[in-house]
């Protein structure tokens, strides 16, 4: 799993925070989205999701691990 967070899309409203405080954070100077890890523990996975579908600016990006392709 990778999370990705995109500054220019946040407006601060800490829904992200609020939801999975293990994982991202909100900068003291202007309140944008800080991620603290971008591969957390797989459990945190639906709580992520809940905060990727709340984050009113549709900053948050959660991915599943790639998969190595295997070649014929
Ligand atoms: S929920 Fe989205 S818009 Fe709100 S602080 Fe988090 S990343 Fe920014």
């Amino acid at each position: 799993m990778h999370v990705t967070v995109d500054q220019d899309r946040c407006c601060s409203s800490g829904q992200c925070v609020l939801t999975a405080p293990d994982v991202f954070d909100q900068s003291e100077e202007d309140g944008l989205v800080l991620l603290l890890q971008d591969r957390p523990d797989p459990a945190l996975l639906p709580k992520l999701r809940t905060a990727a579908a709340l984050c009113p600016g549709g900053a948050i990006t959660v991915a599943a691990e790639q998969v190595e392709e295997v070649e014929a």
